[in-house]
């Protein structure tokens, strides 16, 4: 990871919506799983870690959605972009920011994604997973269970992996 300004901004296609970060990305990584591929319409959502702590919408309110439990989408809600997505508990949340790295306003400063999570949602030949980056299988996640465990819901695997109940065969 590395930067060259520890000041981020970015926002929406339509520009309703801005954020800024006044501290560097922690890390950036992508998500192969089924709902962030429903989310932004691409076989992964990649995105940069970002301290809530720093972070802040300074324009518009984004809408949140939320698939389950366990996580918030925030999008703009006139033109459809997928800006931020945050856990609601630990470990991988609620205090990390996960901005879509195509929101931001320069890409330049972030390096490629090291980091693979959903793996098991992976789509062959579109998105190369470097050799040596960290590659998590959500299904054998135990932080997800953990995070489960914390808001008393149950733990599948396959409700985070697989597609959402509307999609059902
Ligand atoms: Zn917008
Ligand atoms: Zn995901």
């Amino acid at each position: 990871m590395t930067t060259t300004s520890t000041s981020i901004t970015g926002g929406c296609l339509c520009g309703a919506i801005r954020y800024e970060s006044t501290a560097p990305p922690q890390m950036a990584g992508a998500c192969h799983c089924r709902m962030c591929q429903r989310w932004t319409g691409a076989v992964a959502v990649m995105t940069v870690a970002l301290d809530t702590e720093t972070f802040r919408f300074t324009r518009g309110e984004p809408r949140v959605y939320m698939a389950s439990p366990l996580l918030e989408r925030h999008f703009c809600a006139d033109c459809g972009s997928s800006l931020m997505h945050r856990y609601a508990v630990a470990p991988y949340g609620p205090n990390v920011a996960r901005v879509g790295i195509g929101t931001l306003d320069d890409q330049s400063m972030v390096t490629a994604p090291n980091f693979h999570f959903g793996i098991e949602s992976h789509v062959d030949g579109w998105l190369e997973v470097r050799e040596g980056a960290v590659v998590i299988n959500a299904d054998e996640d135990p932080g997800l269970g953990d995070a489960c465990e914390a808001l008393g819901i149950e733990w599948t695997g396959l409700r985070l992996a697989g597609n959402p109940p509307t999609a059902e065969p």
